[in-house]
């Protein structure tokens, strides 16, 4: 098919979603063929280990514009993403997830906007009472801290769910690197963009795959992905201890000058130690974590691999 014959493609990465997978696609064309554009819905099976990839297939039988695009393990939601991204063939692509959390009526508020000629349109989610108080409170820190410290501000709860343009598209495509955190990537492009507001429901069925571990680690990617202030701060860090140590000093000289030698130190001897120790140590860990990204994209290994597509 000629890739303008399509108007929007939906993109959606799936990870062990078998009870999703019928209720999704009902809702998804429901509403895309209200939209009266050709459009397609682009899968990922991102490397589930339950029947997604068998309900997909089945729903193919069932509708005529879906592609599968079968990842050869599980790459991580980013991964998936940028799989479904880069197979889209639409004027318009939306991603949205497969457990409905981002309703999929919001489809129809986004093509509006676009018609009016902007390039991205965001979805704000006004109410969060979906999510647990834990939750709210770490996504909270974590945009306020990120936008503190990043050059790309990413806009304050927005999920992936959006539309972009084909030409938005184009210049996501353009950046080479293979550690996708895609809310970055996508701020950091910029363009012209509006934002819809809309209320997060309870996911439909299955359950989330994202707990405080994974969470933790994907928001030091995100902050290690978009600022090097991290790296910088241990410059400050580095002065203000080396000014300390030296006020320091000079008030043992000037004591042991009037007072004389003063033997018991023990106390503050070992504080200092153990303090230095430790800033020492979370430097050092800091520029590991950079290191560690620098490794790894040296190594320019794709973001995701495709086993097959359907
Ligand atoms: N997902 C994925 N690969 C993963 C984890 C999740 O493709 O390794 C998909 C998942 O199937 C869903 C979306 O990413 O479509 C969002 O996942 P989830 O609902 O678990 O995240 P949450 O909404 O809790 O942040
Ligand atoms: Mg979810």
């Amino acid at each position: 098919m000629h890739k303008h014959e399509i108007a929007i493609s939906i993109v959606c990465p799936f990870f062990n979603e078998e009870d999703m997978v019928d209720l999704f696609m009902k809702e998804i064309t429901a509403v895309c063929y209200e939209l009266n554009k050709p459009f397609e819905i682009v899968c990922v099976n991102d490397g589930s280990t339950d029947n997604t990839l068998s309900k997909l297939l089945q729903a193919k039988e069932a509708y005529s514009n879906i592609t599968i695009i079968n990842l050869s393990r599980n790459f991580g939601k980013e991964a998936a993403l940028t799989a479904g991204l880069d197979h889209a063939k639409g004027e318009a692509i939306i991603p949205i997830d497969a457990d409905l959390q981002d309703p999929p009526e919001l489809i129809k508020n986004f093509v509006p906007r676009w018609e009016e000629g902007y390039d991205v349109v965001l979805a704000k989610r006004v109410d969060r009472s979906s999510d647990s108080i834990a939750k709210k409170i770490t996504a909270r820190l974590f945009y306020k801290l990120h936008n503190k410290i990043s050059y790309t501000k990413i806009p304050d709860n927005v999920g992936d769910c959006r539309l972009i343009t084909r030409k938005v598209l184009n210049a996501i495509q353009e950046l080479p690197e293979n550690q996708r955190f895609m809310k970055g990537i996508f701020a950091w492009v910029g363009f012209r963009t509006t934002v819809v507001e809309y209320k997060r429901d309870n996911r439909k069925a299955g359950k989330t795959s994202f707990y405080a571990w994974k969470l933790w680690n994907f928001a030091l990617d995100g902050i290690t992905s978009f600022s090097t202030i991290p790296l910088r701060i241990w410059l400050y860090i580095g002065m203000l201890v080396s000014f300390l140590t030296f006020v320091y000093g000079g008030f043992i000289v000037l004591r042991t000058l009037i007072f004389g030698v003063d033997v018991p130190g023990y106390a503050s001897l070992l504080t200092a130690t153990l303090f230095l120790g430790g800033i020492q140590l979370i430097g050092i860990g800091i520029l590991g974590e950079y290191i560690g990204r620098i490794y790894m994209q040296s190594k320019r290994r794709p973001a995701y691999i495709v086993e097959n597509e359907y």
